[in-house]
């Protein structure tokens, strides 16, 4: 036994080291991602689940490094988030995606909200209200087509700080959103006092619909709630028909998934709408 918790103690710190060297791999390359153009944003629609129309867009960014490959976000966004780099991150996700989206429009296609991913670290940065009305105005988009998803760990950070940006971001006319709701423990009643305009039930439950009864009972819940307080619902992760139907039942007002159509690029995009 002895040598067994040697050798897995040498493995588990060997994971580590590798874990580290990973992460600071990143950290170093990320300097200049930027600069050498290495990032990308994929859209995903959002359906109107009444009209069966686009409503929306959800801005998901992507890096595509020489030697690394393309880095999913999950592996480079919380390395950023730590090292501050997310700033700068941030804020070309937002203008580019506002731009593609005025493009967008001014191509003739019919307008939908861009929703735009941000980090509580930007959401806390004492410029962040200045940048979105920055690039509002350079871009010409107009502040209602914009939305922003935040996680509901933004509101642990019960701050008065945090409760003015909130209270800035919504003067500008833009929406704003909690995502991935239902994993954290907020309830929706606490969401109302910040004005949310939406809340994204998580794919897990969406995702459960077809498992268990609770994957129902907790999504019909989430949406007949929210619906009371005055936000409407959207389910991210919707693979399937059943789980499509079932939505569209309980009177789900968007959504988005993999059945619609997976994250592309905004010139897959264009070929797609010019299809039609
Ligand atoms: P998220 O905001 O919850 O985004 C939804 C994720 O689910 C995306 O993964 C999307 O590709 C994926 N997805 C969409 N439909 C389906 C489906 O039907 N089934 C399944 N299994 N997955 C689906 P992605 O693009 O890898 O992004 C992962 C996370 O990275 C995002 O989760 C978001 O938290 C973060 N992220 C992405 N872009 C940005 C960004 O520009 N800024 C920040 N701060 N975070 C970002
Ligand atoms: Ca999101
Ligand atoms: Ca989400
Ligand atoms: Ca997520």
């Amino acid at each position: 036994t002895k040598k067994h918790s040697k050798n897995s103690f040498s493995l588990f710190s060997h994971e580590l080291n590798k874990e580290i060297a990973d992460k600071l791999t990143i950290e170093r390359e990320l300097k200049s991602a930027i600069r050498n153009d290495e990032f990308l944003i994929h859209y995903q629609p959002i359906m109107d689940l009444a009209a069966g129309k686009i409503s929306a867009m959800e801005a998901l960014i992507r890096w595509n490094h020489p030697e690394l490959g393309m880095v999913p976000p999950d592996r480079f966004i919380p390395v950023s988030e730590e090292s501050g780099q997310i700033i700068a991150i941030g804020k070309w996700v937002l203008y580019t995606a506002c731009s593609q989206t005025k493009q967008w429009q001014q191509q003739g296609y019919a307008p939908f909200r861009i929703c735009v991913n941000i980090s509580t670290i930007q959401l806390q940065h004492p410029n962040f209200v200045q940048l979105v009305k920055g690039i509002l105005e350079e871009t010409g988009l107009e502040a209602k087509w914009l939305e922003l998803e935040v996680t509901e760990s933004i509101l642990l950070e019960d701050t008065e700080t945090l409760k003015e940006s909130l209270l800035s971001l919504k003067a500008l006319g833009i929406s704003m959103s909690i995502d991935d709701f239902g994993t954290g423990f907020t309830s929706l009643n606490y969401l109302r006092q910040f004005s949310f305009d939406r809340v994204k039930i998580d794919r897990s439950f969406v995702q459960d619909i077809n498992q268990d009864l609770s994957g129902k009972a907790i999504t019909s819940t989430i949406i007949a709630l929210a619906h009371k307080l005055g936000m409407e619902v959207v389910a991210e992760g919707i693979e399937d028909s059943v789980q499509l139907s079932y939505l569209v039942n309980e009177l789900c007002n968007e959504g988005q998934g993999y059945y619609f159509c997976r994250p592309k690029s905004a010139d897959q995009h264009d070929l797609l709408i010019m299809d039609k």
